[in-house]
């Protein structure tokens, strides 16, 4: 965690709280000429043929995994992320995203032939070519700071695009290694790294980028939409959500409980698509909330601390306001003490007005609400303002799909949650204020180039 002084952000460890050193911010008044000399290298860089891109890429992926080490220390020193957790969420997704878009590239920035009536256009061509964009701006939460930024780098420069980004504050020293990584792998100037708050973010959008990929929450994802609605400059937005489980009658309650307990407590809940609210068969309630509390029990010790000491007020709001209102603690409930770290809650007697059931609390928070039938549990799943993701478990997988298909969202899971957000065969996208655009297949590809119309007539050299 970290705030940002006028020249400096303030590092902080979330573990312990504690003040633990401070790195230098990017001047606002800098980030025009960045901008230009990120232009200047991606225009070359985008006159290179496809598979030299590759090889950068590949390149980066060579470098990456040099550092994977390093990358796994400061995930958990600035992020408190449990080692595994790093591992996994993190580094193996980042390997998996490399290889993915390699894989990929060629058949999606392939010319798109046009059919012409041979007869109304005789001799005549034509087809779609993809162009890069030009220098895509882009503005990063802290919650996954190694995968996210990657998910857009690694198509960007395949299309041949240049990136300024900015890392989040709380996420300035992973930003600073990626930095080291993009240095080592790409010519120089060909992704950027601002450092800053707010206030680089704001300027970032205003700075001649030719498009803005933001990822983080509503109310900044609203003002970035704004910023860059004066300009012109497309934007796609990547922003929170309250994901539901609905747990059908007919479910395997122990696979169930334990895709539940890592749906919502992995990386201490701090997860655009963790589950914040479970639908369960009334049916089943008790069974289901039996296996949820021994599967907590068995992980609580593995979880990391919350970012700072905002999120932990805000969780333990919702905690507070819930339990005011009726419901029940059935396991955590109070911070720990110990720096950020609240522990693995479960909730049961919620109501879908409170704001645990109604706003994102981004944190190890499960509330858990009966449901009498399946039309009910998806209208309750769906009155909601976000719409990232759902999941629905059950033993009747085309039931389970039928009903998922329901719930506006852009990602639905049939026993199994939150996982594919890094994957570059998979869009990633949300609906309603969970955002626009996507990340992730030809779809996230869209906000990285623009068509080019090619025409070439042979009828008379
Ligand atoms: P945040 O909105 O506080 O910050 C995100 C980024 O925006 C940071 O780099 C921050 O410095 C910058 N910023 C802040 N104010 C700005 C402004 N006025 N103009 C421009 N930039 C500004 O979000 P966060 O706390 O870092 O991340 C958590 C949020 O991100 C959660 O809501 C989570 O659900 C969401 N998220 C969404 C996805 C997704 O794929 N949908 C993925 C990860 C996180």
């Amino acid at each position: 965690m970290a705030y940002v002084g006028d020249t400096q952000i303030h590092l902080q460890d979330p573990r312990t709280g504690q003040t633990v050193g401070e790195l230098p911010v990017t001047p606002v008044a800098d980030l025009p000429a960045l901008v230009e000399r990120a232009r200047k290298a991606g225009d070359a860089w985008a006159r290179l043929p496809l598979e030299s891109r590759k090889d950068g890429v590949r390149k980066l992926a060579r470098e990456f995994l040099a550092r994977a080490q390093a990358v796994a220390d400061v995930l958990v020193a600035e992020i408190g992320k449990p080692p595994g957790e790093a591992w996994t969420s993190e580094i193996v997704t980042a390997q998996e995203l490399f290889d993915g878009w390699l894989e990929m590239i060629d058949d999606e920035l392939a010319d798109i032939p046009v059919s012409l009536n041979p007869i109304n256009y005789p001799g005549k061509d034509l087809a779609l070519r993809l162009d890069p964009v030009g220098v895509i701006g882009m503005i990063m939460p802290w919650n996954y700071p190694i995968h996210l930024p990657l998910r857009t780098i690694v198509p960007a420069v395949l299309a041949g695009d240049a990136v300024v980004w900015k890392p989040s504050e709380h996420a300035a020293r992973c930003g600073a290694l990626l930095d080291e990584i993009f240095r080592a792998a790409f010519p120089a100037d060909l992704v950027i790294t601002v450092q800053g708050g707010a206030a680089q973010g704001g300027a970032l959008v205003d700075a001649g980028v030719d498009r803005v990929v933001f990822t983080g929450s509503v109310p900044t994802g609203r003002a970035v939409a704004r910023r860059a609605a004066e300009r012109l400059v497309p934007c796609s937005l990547e922003l929170g959500s309250k994901d539901a489980a609905i747990v059908l009658h007919d479910a395997d309650l122990e696979r169930t409980a334990n895709g539940l307990v890592w749906g919502a407590f992995h990386n201490a809940g701090q997860d655009c698509a963790s589950v914040e609210r479970v639908y369960v068969d009334k049916r089943i309630h008790d069974a289901l909330l039996a296996k949820i509390l021994e599967a907590t029990a068995g992980m609580a010790k593995d979880l990391g601390p919350l970012i700072d000491q905002r999120a932990l007020d805000k969780v333990h709001g919702h905690v507070t306001a819930a339990v005011a209102a009726g419901a029940v603690v059935r396991t955590g409930g109070a911070p720990t003490g110990i720096g950020w770290h609240y522990p693995a809650t479960v909730l049961t007697g919620v109501t879908d007005d409170m704001a645990v059931m109604r706003d994102e609390t981004f944190g190890p928070i499960l509330p858990i609400a009966a449901f009498d039938t399946e039309d009910e549990a998806v209208a309750r799943a769906d009155a909601s303002p976000y719409g990232l993701t759902v999941s629905v478990w059950s033993r009747d997988l085309k039931r389970a799909q039928a009903l998922a298909s329901r719930v506006r969202v852009g990602v639905q899971y049939v026993n199994n949650c939150c996982f594919t957000g890094p994957m570059a065969g998979a869009a990633w996208s949300g609906r309603k204020e969970s955002g626009y655009g996507a990340t992730g297949s030809r779809f996230g590809l869209d906000a990285l180039v623009v068509p080019r119309t090619v025409c070439v007539d042979r009828s008379r050299q």
